[in-house]
């Protein structure tokens, strides 16, 4: 976009900030919307998805702005898994090869308030709390806001409107309103709810358990997760079905929950002193898919992160795609033909069609993975199979990358072409299983394994 190009950003949360500030960073002008109190000034929202897991996608975005080193405080690394099981005993499993290939936990909040700092400090950028993005008449390029303090509505004109303002996107609502895009939700038929683990003393930044690593209760139907903060407290997240039982229609009275905790995550159960309160107090969440084609109308009007593409969260990756979107939708724009609308057009067409392979296939990967973290991660088959992958990418570095890693360690790697050669190597990998290939690799094996490989196209 040339440099006269004003841009409206509906949503400071972390998608449209960051984008905001790469916008600015380009030296354009930004007006950044936001339904919310500022975050530097008021004390966050409790009680939903408290936490989240930051992976190389994510960071590589924050470094392209500028801003990794600002984050990288607020960061805690996770190596791996720690797998609880009914018993109480506890397996880690390594998520990568080596010490560069790890994730880290993020407090939301304090990313947020982080990127909000930066954008307070850029002079392209004015930012607009308190006013909520009601209506938007993209043919007219004008949108309808309102002061959320004294309820008053106002129209504005825009030039250029990017639209981050998440799952329920009020402006997507509006396209899709006129028959502008195609919108479909698939709601998943798991709720969650969030529970904060405190630290083992009120002194101290004691963890109840290890803080390096990523916690999970498989219960194969459910799971518990955690993840660690920098306070010493985690935050844990119940993933269970809505209905039967366990079911949260089932844990109504205290009783229920301490029941379902005592039998199920006894060492979770005995380090939440306050769990039946914080259960009664923390919402029920609601996770699904969103699919929708056509985020763009006429190069005026882009819709970007969770207003475009919401996924569940199992692969930890939502934001990390977000925030991708924000890179390439950067590197696209650096190109600088997009100066009128009909460039513009173009170039938020391409944008779209390049990308919307990609995210289609994080939000199919992101189901499958539930089915992973809550009961494949507890078989002898799944610690075997992902021994022998792990030993496949030792023995043909850059030729057999296991999915996961694909997914969160390389963003050179699109999710779509993750997805595609991952499905390749579970083919390989069932024929070795079938075969007892050793994690070993002789000379043998090797020309073998070369010789599978060759044949699955990898
Ligand atoms: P949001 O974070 O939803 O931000 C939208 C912003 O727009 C908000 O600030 C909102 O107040 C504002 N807004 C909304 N409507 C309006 C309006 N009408 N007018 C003005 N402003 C408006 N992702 C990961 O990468 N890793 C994880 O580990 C992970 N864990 C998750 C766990 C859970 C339980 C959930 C639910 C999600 C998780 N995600 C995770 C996904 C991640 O939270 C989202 O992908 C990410 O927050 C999307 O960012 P966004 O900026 O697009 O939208």
């Amino acid at each position: 976009m040339s440099a006269t190009t004003s841009h409206t950003v509906i949503g400071a949360g972390p998608v449209g900030t960051l984008m905001a500030l790469m916008l600015a960073n380009r030296g354009h002008s930004v007006r950044l919307i936001e339904r919310r109190a500022d975050p530097r000034t008021t004390p966050p929202e409790r009680g939903r998805s408290i936490n989240l897991a930051m992976a190389a996608r994510g960071l590589l975005a924050l470094e392209h702005a500028g801003l990794l080193a600002r984050i990288a405080p607020a960061m805690m690394p996770m190596p791996g898994r720690m797998l609880h099981d009914e018993h109480g005993a506890l397996r880690f499993l390594r998520y990568g090869q080596n010490e560069r290939e790890i994730i880290y936990a993020v407090s939301r909040e304090r990313l947020n308030r982080i990127l909000v700092e930066a954008a307070a400090e850029s002079p392209g950028i004015e930012l607009r709390f308190d006013t909520r993005c009601v209506e938007l008449d993209a043919a007219g390029a004008s949108v309808t806001l309102r002061d959320e303090r004294d309820g008053r509505p106002y129209q504005e004109p825009f030039e250029v409107l990017l639209a981050a303002d998440g799952a329920g996107s009020a402006v997507r609502a509006a396209l899709s309103a006129r028959g502008m895009v195609q919108a479909h939700e698939q709601p998943l038929d798991h709720d969650y709810k969030e529970l904060t683990i405190p630290a083992h003393t009120a002194r101290s930044e004691h963890y109840a358990f290890e803080p390096q690593a990523l916690h999970i209760w498989p219960r194969g139907g459910y799971m518990l997760i955690a993840l660690p903060n920098t306070d010493g407290s985690f935050t844990a997240t119940l993933f269970l079905p809505r209905h039967g039982v366990p079911g949260f229609d089932h844990l109504h009275n205290a009783r229920s929950v301490q029941s379902l905790f005592k039998t199920e995550f006894a060492d979770a159960e005995r380090a939440i002193p306050n769990l039946t309160q914080q259960f009664a107090a923390h919402p029920q969440g609601q996770l699904g898919t969103l699919y929708c084609q056509g985020w763009q109308f006429q190069g005026r009007v882009l819709l970007l992160g969770d207003a475009a593409h919401a996924i569940v969260p199992f692969h930890g990756q939502g934001l990390n795609c977000g925030f991708e979107d924000c890179r390439l939708l950067d590197q696209l724009l650096s190109g600088g033909a997009a100066r009128t609308s009909q460039q513009r057009t173009a170039l938020f067409e391409r944008f779209e069609h390049e990308r919307r392979p990609d995210t289609d296939a994080i939000a199919a990967m992101a189901l499958e993975n539930y089915q992973e973290m809550r009961d494949a991660v507890r078989s002898p088959h799944f610690r075997n199979r992902q021994a022998l992958a792990a030993a496949l990418e030792r023995e043909f570095p850059g030729r057999f990358i296991p999915r996961y890693s694909m997914v969160m360690f390389h963003p050179e790697i699109p999710y779509s072409q993750a997805r595609r050669r991952g499905s390749a190597q579970e083919r390989v990998l069932d024929t070795l299983l079938a075969e007892n290939t050793s994690v070993a690799i002789g000379p043998a094996a090797r020309v073998h394994i070369e010789a599978l490989l060759d044949q699955s196209g990898l």
